[in-house]
């Protein structure tokens, strides 16, 4: 099949050289789309090799008409995770009721995809590799904008000049911070910390997730397979940043041990699972929000630009949906000016639909007070018979350009 994707400009000679830096989802993701419309295009991403792990994630919606038209959809459905059920649990462990996990999220039946983070940044690699450069184990040190282009100096000590850099490296950005300053400025705490990482599935769970909750209190047990790992997550809430905590990974794994201290069901095993965890990964939930996604040369997407955070399971799709929408702005507008208006005119409003999904301390998944907590599970025994709940708007809300939108 012959992907299609945005318009071509085919009408100049020197080929527009571009730095992206970050290689996850919307670093690659925009190589191939700009690989595709006549630039030369170098991805710089930090770590030695592509990074695999990570929760899976969810391609929804607008996103998933992305992935079709790179021809990606049937590697991305071979890699679906198909899971089962979703069985939400009371304190002490008693079922509140096991829905399908369509229902839980919102989901179209049958064209939504969850595949591991991993699986996906490997296909988006695995379709540029050949026609990219990749520079692993470097980044960006510094960017100077007072020539014709911009000159890029790099940690490995290597200096280059490109006529675009775009910043993908994700939530804490390094990109950001150097163009337009802290991350303070722009970062939304949305009330909640996450600890994530893999345990023994000593359980026998397969294709499934338990979800355990107390108001303000979280734990699941994710099955991803029917392997012998399982993904484990405790969520708590805090109506403001642990800022201590969040410099020193023992101080994260205290305050997780002391928030979760005489939890029932399998809680005390997933917290000693913690403190041995060599792949633990703890932050909190957090949005971006910036009045602009450029300045100058340089531009953001995905995360780097607006993180909508776990909690509204749209991050894999924003990145990927803000990709093509920059990569076409870029194709049909050779002023970069142009371009970056274009790209923030026709992806901001979806941005914002998105991140409007969850507001701070409610997130459906993780009610903070009692009252909240018997709703959510009133809801919930009544998506017990269905196998789709109510489909989110927001997912679908942007119609890519150029092309007819999925039939
Ligand atoms: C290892 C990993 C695990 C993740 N796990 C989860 C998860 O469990 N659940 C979830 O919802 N989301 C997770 N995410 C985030 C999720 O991938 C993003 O929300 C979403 O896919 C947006 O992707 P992105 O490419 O814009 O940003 P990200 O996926 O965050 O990717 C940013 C990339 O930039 C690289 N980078 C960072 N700083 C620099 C620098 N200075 N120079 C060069 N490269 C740099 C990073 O190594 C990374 O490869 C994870 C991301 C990573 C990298």
């Amino acid at each position: 099949m012959t992907p299609t994707g945005p318009s071509t400009d085919v009408s100049t000679t020197a080929k527009r050289r571009v730095l992206i830096s970050g290689a996850s989802i919307s670093g690659p993701a925009l190589a191939y789309w700009l690989h595709r419309s006549g630039f030369a295009v170098t991805v710089v991403e930090k770590a030695g090799s592509l990074r695999g792990g990570g929760y899976p994630i969810d391609v929804r919606g607008t996103a998933t008409e992305v992935v079709r038209r790179m021809g990606i959809l049937p590697q991305l459905q071979d890699a679906h995770i198909d899971s089962r059920r979703c069985t939400f649990l009371n304190a002490d462990g008693s079922v509140v009721a096991s829905v399908s996990p369509r229902a839980v999220a919102g989901s179209a039946g049958g064209q939504d995809l969850e595949v591991r983070r991993g699986d996906l940044a490997a296909i988006l690699h695995a379709m540029v590799r050949d026609d990219v450069e990749f520079l692993f184990d470097d980044s960006i040190d510094t960017l100077d904008q007072s020539g014709q282009g911009v000159d890029v100096a790099f940690r490995s000590g290597q200096q280059r000049t490109f006529d675009l850099v775009v910043g993908a490296d994700g939530m804490h950005s390094h990109t950001r911070e150097y163009l337009f300053g802290p991350e303070e400025q722009f970062h939304r705490y949305l009330g909640y910390c996450f600890a994530i990482f893999t345990m023994p599935n000593t359980f026998g769970l397969s294709r499934e997730l338990m979800l355990w909750n107390t108001p303000g209190k979280a734990a699941a047990l994710y099955a991803v397979g029917d392997n012998d790992e399982l993904h484990a997550f405790l969520n708590f809430h805090r109506p403001e940043p642990p800022s201590q905590a969040l410099r020193s990974p023992g101080a994260q794994r205290d305050l997780v041990a002391t928030v979760f201290a005489g939890a029932g069901w399998e809680v005390p095993g997933m917290v000693n699972a913690m403190r041995d965890a060599d792949d633990l990964f703890f932050d909190t939930a957090g949005q971006i929000r910036m009045p602009h996604w450029s300045s100058g040369r340089v531009a953001l997407v995905g995360d780097a630009a607006y993180a909508p955070s776990f909690l509204t399971g749209q991050g894999s799709s924003l990145a990927l949906v803000g990709a093509y929408m920059l990569a076409d702005a870029l194709a049909t507008n050779r002023d970069h000016t142009a371009a970056f208006a274009a790209y923030e005119r026709g992806v901001r409003e979806f941005v914002v639909m998105n991140q409007a999904l969850v507001d701070k301390g409610a997130a459906t998944l993780f009610p903070t007070t009692v009252r909240a907590l018997e709703q959510r599970n009133t809801k919930l025994r009544d998506l017990v018979t269905m196998p789709s709940g109510p489909a989110q708007p927001a997912h679908s809300a942007l119609t890519l350009p150029g092309f007819a939108p999925l039939p």
